[in-house]
């Protein structure tokens, strides 16, 4: 909640904030969000205009989460702009138009919420090049590039190495396919 008071209600007056605050709970979604409690820096532009009082700003948060890939534990910074127009009490602007002031007070938490889960990376990775976990043993792969297994080959690939062959004279006996045996000069 911010009082908008000594913004004075003549259009065109202004006032810049810097505030931390905390965290709602049940910021974020499953993999990745703001943990409850947690600063949020907010810089706001408060601007007194004809039907009310808009906000605009950035919000800092700090995100925690895991890695969609190799589920190693991740930390990251994000800032959001948002942008909301808080309409007086008594004006007419529709109600999905503009957020409502509560007296001289606004409510910046919806607003905040909104643009912070608009912009949370939908499957966030610790690095966008992150190799994920072995699919064997389970190992991470970014901790060990090297990592393999030699003692036997992966049944899934003794499968494939059978199934490509067959589907490749498939094609070319059902289709007439045009691909034919290279022969190479
Ligand atoms: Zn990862
Ligand atoms: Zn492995």
């Amino acid at each position: 909640m911010f009082d908008t008071r000594e913004l004075g209600r003549r259009p065109g007056a202004q006032r810049k904030l810097q505030r931390s605050v905390p965290a709602p709970a049940g910021l974020g979604i499953d993999v990745l969000g703001v943990s409850e409690g947690s600063d949020i820096e907010l810089a706001l532009r408060l601007e007194s205009v004809m039907e009310g009082v808009l906000a605009s700003g950035t919000a800092r948060v700090l995100l925690t989460g895991e890695c969609v890939r190799c589920l190693e534990p991740l930390e990251q910074q994000l800032d959001v702009d948002f942008q909301e127009l808080y309409a007086f009490p008594e004006s007419e602007i529709e109600e999905d138009e503009a957020s409502r002031l509560e007296g001289d007070l606004l409510d910046l938490e919806p607003v905040v919420r909104d643009a912070v889960v608009l912009a949370l990376p939908y499957q966030p990775v610790c690095s966008d090049d992150c190799p994920g976990l072995c699919p064997q043993c389970g190992a991470r792969l970014a901790d060990d590039p090297d990592h393999q297994h030699e003692a036997a080959i992966d049944p899934r690939w003794a499968a494939l190495a059978t199934v490509v062959p067959d589907d490749q004279n498939d094609t070319d006996e059902v289709a007439g396919s045009p691909r034919r045996p290279e022969v190479k000069e």
